[in-house]
């Protein structure tokens, strides 16, 4: 998870939608684990954080040649590279009906 707005809707971005079609459905139960650093006050910032934040972020741990890491990683130019992993941003107002979802929300800054 990318992001969470202080009402507790959550945004993710994906690149291959492998992560974001996993929470949705073919599971019984999908746990969502994320640090405090994720919270947002509203959702137009958890969504500004998942794309100017934390994609840039991952962009540069796995070393793809995208517009922001060309940049330094300082954040989103929308770019179209073959490297992008911004192709499909989930906005999860409520859990998903028939499949169980669980929140754990630590009190540390996790990951991006
Ligand atoms: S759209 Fe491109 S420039 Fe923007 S964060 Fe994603 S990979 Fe980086």
């Amino acid at each position: 998870m990318n992001g969470v707005s202080e009402t507790g809707v959550m945004v993710n971005v994906d690149g291959t939608g492998n992560r974001v079609a996993g929470s949705l459905f073919g599971h019984k139960k999908v746990y969502f684990v994320l640090g405090v650093n994720k919270i947002m006050p509203t959702l137009e910032e958890a969504i500004y954080r998942a794309r100017n934040v934390a994609a840039p972020k991952n962009v540069l741990r796995h070393g793809y040649k995208c517009g922001c890491s060309l940049q330094g990683g300082d954040r989103c130019y929308d770019c179209s590279a073959p490297d992008r992993i911004c192709n499909v941003l989930a906005i999860y107002y409520k859990k998903m009906r028939n499949i169980e979802m669980e929140v754990i929300l630590i009190n540390e800054d996790l990951g991006y």
